[in-house]
């Protein structure tokens, strides 16, 4: 499962691994979030080194739809109904210039793109309450938003009732803006450490971060891993987790000019795909949708067979090419969190919970960020920012926290249940499955991958979860904070920091 973006691509190669060594910042993950940090300080002066547990753009970021905009489907109807016009109008704002910045970088490295409309849709007349929702939020922002009828929208070849639209707005090849970001980062004598993956982080005596090479020290440490690998603040009980799917195909037919995501169930996300603004090649079509909370799904292929279905539907002559999938996470109060970790002597910062909009979000945090690292002055720093940094949680974003907690708690629970119901010895799983069986009192996974049979814990190094096997992906993901991990029990994403132990075989059939 290797996005569209990922192929025949070479990613940036790192740097070599000096143990001890200390930099200004060191910053972890080489995804948007980091990357775009890392070129913002090194542009300032400082010296940066990243640190990636796999390689540059190895997840969210390598594998989304590529579409830079600030309509984001409901995204602005969502904040609004929770938060006042003034907090949505910051978010869209802080949103602007992390979506200026980022093509700003991309006309400066030389990576092009689209300008197309971006439009959120309802699949049918009960979601046009919603894109009226999100038309007026947008107003409301100062977004030049437009409502389109049915009629008006009869070109498009799947069901639209009525939609809102913005035009100029922006998709991009995001693997590629990405290696573009390493690659300054290098050019300029910054540090990019890959396949090290950062197991501890200390903000005393001295900041450093820890690594199976030996550690490295500086005077700021940024986290950008999606999912904080640090339980400060508790921050993998404020979010949530949602892993989603996109499907790549070839439409000799030729491919649709805007862009569209639906704002009603099942989500729908199209996404046309020209030299300019992919991989290259024919032009091609992205459908996205189907996401669910990771770990919590009944079926992750049968997820993404739907998608095809419906574009086969649609799009008779569409030929599949590439299917994939990411997660991304949102923050129960909707608002990304961004800025210093609790408890880190303001050293240690962090950003995350875009909510499947990091393309603007990412770069906006990166802004953010170095401001603070660099110790602007309150008073230099946009209305955005200072809006923004100063919310509060409202009654709702507690109440939002409680329903999510209910959910880990029975997510928890049945896992627990459910291994106890089947002791070992179970039959060998046929190819690409797996099942969590009781050994002793203890949950085991056992799974079958290109032949081969492994058995490893099935219970998540983080807080204890009973993993659940991903036929998709053939990875063992966790329902309570999103942790992943390979069939053998390499750990992917998540806040788990190790990996699974592995057990011996005789579990098996
Ligand atoms: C299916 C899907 C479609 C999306 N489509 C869009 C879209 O069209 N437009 C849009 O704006 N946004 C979209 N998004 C959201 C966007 O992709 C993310 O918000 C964004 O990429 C997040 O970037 P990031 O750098 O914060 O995280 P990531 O890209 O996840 O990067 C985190 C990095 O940290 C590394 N890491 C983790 N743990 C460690 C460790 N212990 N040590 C070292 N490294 C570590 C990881 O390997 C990873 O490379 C989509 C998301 C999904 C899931």
């Amino acid at each position: 499962m290797k996005p569209l973006w990922k192929l025949d691509r070479t990613p940036p190669i790192g740097t070599p691994f000096d143990p001890g060594a200390r930099h200004d910042v060191i910053i972890v993950g080489a995804g948007l979030t980091g990357l775009s940090t890392a070129v913002m300080l090194t542009r300032a002066g400082l010296d940066v080194a990243v640190i990636e547990a796999g390689s540059v753009a190895e997840l969210a970021t390598g594998g989304n739809t590529g579409k830079l905009t600030l309509l984001q489907g409901k995204r602005l109807a969502e904040i609004r109904k929770h938060h006042s016009a003034a907090l949505v109008q910051a978010y869209v704002e802080g949103n602007r210039e992390g979506m200026d910045w980022l093509v700003g970088f991309a006309d400066h490295a030389g990576v092009s793109y689209e300008r197309r409309i971006d439009h959120s849709y309802a699949q049918d007349a009960g979601g046009i309450d919603s894109v009226r929702e999100v038309h007026e939020a947008a107003r409301e922002a100062g977004l030049e938003t437009r409502m389109l009828t049915r009629g008006e929208l009869a070109g498009a070849a799947f069901p639209a009732a009525g939609a809102v639209a913005l035009d100029d707005q922006v998709t991009i090849d995001p693997a590629l803006v990405t290696h573009a970001l390493a690659d300054e980062l290098l050019s300029a004598g910054g540090t990019l450490h890959t396949g090290v993956r950062v197991t501890a982080t200390h903000a005393l005596p001295d900041p450093r971060v820890e690594t199976p090479l030996g550690p490295l020290f500086a005077d700021h440490i940024v986290i950008a891993t999606g999912y904080p690998i640090l339980d400060r603040g508790l921050y993998f009980a404020k979010m949530r987790a949602f892993r989603s799917y996109c499907v790549s195909f070839r439409l000799p037919g030729g491919v649709p000019d805007s862009t569209f995501i639906s704002v009603d169930s099942p989500t729908r996300s199209i996404r046309p795909v020209s030299d300019a603004d992919g991989p290259g090649g024919p032009a091609r079509l992205v459908v996205g949708g189907n996401g669910h909370s990771v770990g919590r799904s009944d079926g992750e292929t049968a997820a993404i067979d739907d998608l095809v279905e419906w574009t086969r539907r649609y799009f008779p002559d569409a030929e599949e090419t590439h299917r994939w999938s990411a997660q991304d996470y949102q923050s129960n109060n909707q608002i990304p969190f961004v800025g210093a970790m609790p408890r880190g002597l303001g050293r240690i910062r962090f950003a995350t919970g875009y909510a499947k909009w990091g393309l603007s979000n990412a770069p906006a945090a990166a802004l953010r960020l170095t401001a603070e690292i660099l110790g602007a002055n309150w008073h230099d720093r946009p209305s955005w920012m200072v809006k923004i940094g100063t919310r509060l949680t409202v009654p709702a974003d507690l109440a939002r926290g409680a329903i999510e907690g209910a959910k880990v708690a029975a997510a928890a629970t049945t896992g627990w249940v459910d291994a106890e119901r089947r002791p070992v010895p179970v039959p060998k799983p046929a190819e690409g499955e797996g099942v969590v069986a009781n050994r002793s009192g203890r949950p085991v996974g056992i799974s079958t991958v290109d032949g081969v049979t492994r058995a490893v814990s099935a219970v998540c190094p983080h807080l204890g979860g009973v993993l659940d096997w991903n036929d998709a992906e053939c990875t063992w993901d966790c329902p309570l904070h999103a942790s992943r991990f390979t069939a053998d029990g390499t750990r992917i994403e998540g806040p788990a920091l190790q990996d699974l132990k592995p057990v011996p075989r005789k579990v098996g059939g």
